[in-house]
């Protein structure tokens, strides 16, 4: 198996609202910001090629919002899902899957585009499209929290593919992908763990979204039920240090993945580097 990290977007996020109710003062010592309180946000997506598969970890914003919109996502070094593809010598035409973690705009926006005609179009026209049944239905009857994450034009056109497959729960989606369900950022995320050789590697999308968030408490302001999202890391941290899971996170400007340990303090990052490090000796 192959495992390619494609950056789908950079951004930046108010740093408030990504460590919640931790102060600034205590944050900053482990994430920068700049003058504007802003902190660098990546959208990492992962690609996994083997056999004739070649599965796609969600597609960033894309690029199809008004400049009002991109405005508050204060983007920078523009790139993009496609580019990453071709970068990794392939087209979104030979996609074969993309299972979105959620459906939140920065994660879902860049499988749907508008073409010349205004049109939305799919970018990855061959590929069979997962989401978790709950997160979809979820979507579609948004709360005042999640409105502005959610976008219609980014999930009917999924829909109307026929090519869209809801999950019903967790399950072993092939031999080397198995998917579990988190509810505490948004209801139905789907977290993919990854079975290469003997290591486990954990895709965590925005249950984790950066290492700095490891601490229990460090839960985004945007979490629907952050009581629940504490309560799913305490458990999933004892989990992957048990088992010495690679965790992987999806919007870690400047930290790919890490290992975990134990110390008198809790569980905390142990290596940290790029996925490719953990395969090496
Ligand atoms: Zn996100």
């Amino acid at each position: 198996m192959k495992i390619t990290t494609i950056h789908a977007d950079h951004w930046k996020m108010d740093g408030g609202v990504a460590f919640g109710v931790v102060p600034k003062t205590i944050w900053e010592k482990v994430y920068p910001e700049d003058e504007d309180n802003l902190v660098k946000i990546t959208t990492r997506c992962s690609l996994l090629c083997y056999g004739n598969r070649k599965v796609l970890f969600d597609t960033g914003m894309g690029e199809k919002r008004d400049d009002k919109y991109y405005k508050y996502k204060f983007r920078f070094d523009v790139c993009e899902i496609s580019a990453g593809l071709k970068a990794a010598g392939l087209s979104p035409a030979g996609i074969t899957d993309v299972i979105f973690t959620h459906l939140h705009d920065d994660h879902v926006g860049g499988a749907v585009y508008y073409d010349k005609k205004q049109q939305p179009k799919e970018l990855f026209p061959n590929a069979r499209y997962w989401c978790s049944s709950r997160q979809f239905k979820w979507a579609f009857d948004s709360n005042p929290r999640e409105s502005a994450a959610f976008f219609q034009d980014n999930i009917l056109p999924l829909q109307n593919s026929g090519r869209c497959i809801l999950i019903e729960k967790e399950c072993h989606w092939d031999e080397n992908i198995k998917l579990r369900i988190f509810n505490g950022h948004t209801r139905g995320q789907l977290v993919p763990f990854i079975t290469a050789g003997s290591k486990t590697i954990v895709f965590l999308a925005d249950f984790i979204p950066a290492l700095a968030n490891l601490p229990p408490h460090y839960v985004p302001a945007v979490d629907i039920e952050p009581l629940l999202s504490i309560h799913e890391k305490e458990a999933f941290l004892e989990e992957a240090c048990e088992n010495h899971y690679i965790l992987v996170f999806q919007h870690d400007f400047y930290n790919e993945a890490c290992t975990l340990r134990r110390t008198e303090k809790g569980i905390v990052a142990d290596r940290i580097g790029n996925i490719a490090d953990f395969f090496t000796k």
